[in-house]
């Protein structure tokens, strides 16, 4: 196979000009963007933000572990006019300075939650530092500073997915938030008795739970799309769910957060449409790594978090289409959400307000802005590719380990970051108790799927999940740590 090395060393030659004019062009639209809010300014930094990084005991310096990662690579990439560095992108990663068991870690479980550059870090310690106020509230200073940068947060997702306009974008908690803010509104006033809605067997349980309590308390059915050994929709169970008529709702996830399995949502959602049902796309593991385009796709809702995309815990996005939110009564009642409140009635405000009681997670919205930039800036195009990269590399190499059982899709390339396997009878959890020995961080357990651990016929995975600071020496460092619990475990 051709390496991430050699592509790298193909790709570095001409970086530096294209580098600066992107730079440039970045910086054009965020003037642009940040024109569109009359009379409110997005406050610039006073002071330098950034600091030297955390250390912890045990640290090296910064540049032996960074020289034990990169040492055997080229530093750059690039698709259309982006620059991807891997270098820089490791060095914005303070988290990467850390030894775990003297060992640099090596972080392959950001399916889970990704890590954080220091731009957003700093963002957030500026936020508190020099603007923190309430938002849409305050005719003061500070006030209006933090509700520039919030409702620019806002403007910055509706770009990043292609939304027709930010009132599309609501902020919540998370994926989770946003699948409930769904069921809750939108299901309550739609979905009744004897109504249907379609789900996968791949779902995470935030995909699931939500749906149960609706059809119980609507006298609802679920009805599931199963998979096929090789962990793909079977499609036909789709068709002749739909065609049995009453379905309301279609719900699936984009990518799997177990197989890695990218679902042809565009397809599923054209069929859907055709029936008249809404659909609902969890991208709690595809905004991340790739370019979503909302229209295109054409979804109803789209649901997805900060903390999996380098920004805050505690901060996610549901997008709806304008017309049907404008239908959907309010989840949450509370402050800031109303129009008038009387003694015994109120009136709301039109979305996205009317979903956003309370003081939210002003914050996290602007951490989440400043992740978005940080991705743009690299670009999510150059993203997909570098994780697809890796995967295809993951899985060739993992795939090679004697007694190593890879689930999900046999072909690399039909799947997004994430790899699940298993070694022999060893148990997920003794896998990563000992990977973690070599600094290897990754998932173990059901991965809040359990379904689909039933239909597997398995009770645990061992996961690792790649992203933008990933490298193939990580990999081959997993590959051969796997390959000593092989050993160690007699297999
Ligand atoms: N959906 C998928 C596919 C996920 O991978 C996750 C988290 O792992 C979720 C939903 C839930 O996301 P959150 O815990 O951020 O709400």
């Amino acid at each position: 196979m051709t390496t991430l090395k050699q592509k790298w060393a193909a790709a570095s030659s001409s970086t530096s000009l294209k580098a600066t004019s992107h730079a440039a062009a970045d910086t054009a639209s965020y003037r642009k963007a940040k024109n569109r809010l009359p009379g409110l300014a997005v406050p610039k930094s006073t002071t330098p933000t950034t600091k030297p990084p955390l250390t912890f005991p045990g640290q090296l310096a910064q540049s032996t572990v960074r020289g034990y990662a990169t040492q055997k690579q080229a530093t750059a990439y690039i698709h259309g006019d982006k620059l991807y560095d891997i270098d820089k992108v490791r060095h914005d990663f303070p988290i990467l300075n850390r030894l775990i068991n003297g060992k640099p870690l090596a972080y392959l479980d950001s399916a889970a939650t990704a890590q954080k550059p220091a731009e957003v870090i700093d963002e957030l310690t500026r936020f508190y530092n020099e603007y923190n106020a309430n938002v849409h509230r305050g005719v003061y200073k500070i006030s209006e500073e933090a509700t520039a940068a919030y409702e620019e947060a806002r403007a910055k997702i509706a770009r990043l997915i292609n939304a027709k306009s930010p009132n599309e974008i609501i902020f919540v908690r998370g994926t989770t938030e946003a699948i409930n803010l769904v069921a809750q509104s939108w299901g309550r006033a739609n979905v009744g008795l004897g109504d249907g809605i379609i789900l996968t067997e791949m779902e995470h349980h935030s995909n699931i739970v939500p749906w149960q309590l609706l059809a119980k308390e609507r006298g609802a059915h679920l009805k599931y799309v199963g998979l096929t050994d090789d962990g793909h929709l079977v499609h036909e169970d789709f068709r002749q769910h739909l065609e049995s008529g009453g379905i309301k709702l279609v719900t699936l996830t984009h990518v799997s957060n177990v197989l890695g399995t990218i679902n042809p949502v565009r397809e599923y959602i054209r069929e859907a449409h055709k029936q008249g049902c809404r659909v609902l796309v969890d991208a709690a593991q595809s905004v991340p790594h790739m370019p979503v385009d909302v229209q295109d796709m054409d979804c109803d809702f789209l649901a997805f978090s900060g903390h999996k995309m380098c920004g805050p815990t505690g901060i996610g996005v549901l997008y709806a289409k304008k017309a049907i939110l404008e239908e959907m009564p309010p989840y949450h009642g509370g402050g800031e959400m109303i129009r008038e409140v009387h003694l015994y009635e109120s009136t709301w405000r039109d979305p996205p307000y009317r979903f956003e009681a309370g003081t939210t997670n002003i914050a996290g919205a602007i951490g989440l802005g400043k992740a978005i930039d940080y991705l743009s800036e690299i670009g999510l195009r150059n993203i997909q590719a570098h994780d697809q990269e890796l995967t295809e590399y993951m899985h060739e190499m993992l795939g090679k380990v004697k007694g190593v059982k890879i689930y999900g899709p046999a072909n690399p390339r039909t799947k997004a970051g994430v790899i699940s396997f298993s070694l022999g009878d060893v148990h997920a959890h003794d896998m990563a108790s000992l990977l973690d020995e070599d600094g290897i961080a990754v998932r173990s357990g059901h991965h809040c799927a359990q379904p689909l651990m039933d239909r597997l016929g398995v009770s645990s995975t061992t996961r690792a999940s790649v992203y933008i600071y990933n490298t193939e020496d990580e990999i081959d460092r997993l590959v051969e740590s796997v390959e000593r619990a092989g050993r160690v475990f007699k297999i």
